[in-house]
């Protein structure tokens, strides 16, 4: 009998729940990028720095623009 310590090195991806081997960065099926294996077997997503650092420098400059403008229109 097997024991049942002994499962298959997998993980699932977070987004479409493909099975992947555990080293894999990113989904095979969705192309979503998979990170380290959560205590439900499921892959978790990591954290994108480059669109938040990227979604945090555009905001900042809209903010900025409307700021230029309002200094401007109150001269
Ligand atoms: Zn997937």
């Amino acid at each position: 009998m097997a024991s049942a310590a002994s499962q298959e090195p997998s993980k699932k991806c977070w987004n479409c729940f493909v099975r992947l081997p555990l080293e894999v960065t990113q989904c095979y099926s969705c192309r979503k990028k998979v990170g380290d294996i959560n205590e439900h077997g499921i892959a978790r997503k990591p954290l994108d720095w480059l669109g938040y650092t990227l979604a945090i420098g555009s905001t900042s400059a809209f903010v900025y623009y409307i700021w230029w403008l309002f200094l401007h229109y109150n001269k």
